[in-house]
């Protein structure tokens, strides 16, 4: 990008929103999320444990392994995955620290495309637009699904590219 160019909005809040994922200490996944209504910021929000609470930095992740149905080559396997569920979501955080009426209509960018449990919980939050950078393919089709079905504008940024830095800072 020359210098003179002016960073459009969807890069505004996508680079605001990778700048949050920075804050996050899980080693294994970091993601960041901002809500905004119009043009302005109303919250920010990374995944992490509860106030208080020892996070995966001080405490190490707290790893659960799940057998998820996976497409390799064509052909539908099961594949044991280890995920970390120390943190709260980045998104759910995200709506535990707005208000209602503030989201109402409001659009939200995430790092990551948000899993089914994020996803469900946005489609009941009142805001009408979803924009992620990075894919995560476990439930993808449900959560483009329930999307559709809920009218929530859901899209990515194909020729997003995060901040320099940040993203070697937060790369998994
Ligand atoms: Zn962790
Ligand atoms: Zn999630």
């Amino acid at each position: 990008m020359s210098k003179n160019k002016r960073k459009d909005w969807d890069t505004y809040f996508l680079d605001i929103a990778y700048m949050a994922a920075t804050r996050s200490q899980c080693p294994r996944r970091r993601v960041g999320a901002v809500l905004v209504q119009g043009k302005k910021l109303l919250g920010s929000a990374y995944n992490g444990a509860p106030m208080g609470v020892p996070d995966c930095s001080e405490a190490g992740c707290m790893i659960a392994e799940e057998y998820e149905l996976q497409n390799v080559d064509g052909k539908d396997e099961m594949v044991k995955k280890q995920r970390c569920i120390r943190t709260i979501h980045a998104e759910q955080n995200l709506l535990l620290f707005t208000d209602r009426k503030d989201r109402e209509g409001s659009t939200v960018y995430v790092t990551d495309q948000p899993c089914w449990t994020c996803a469900n919980m946005l489609a009941n939050s009142g805001v009408s637009e979803i924009v992620y950078h990075r894919p995560y393919t476990k439930d993808s089709d449900k959560v483009i699904n329930l999307m559709e079905v809920r009218g929530i504008v859901f899209r990515t940024l194909e020729h997003y590219q995060p901040p320099k830095g940040v993203i070697d800072e937060i790369k998994e």
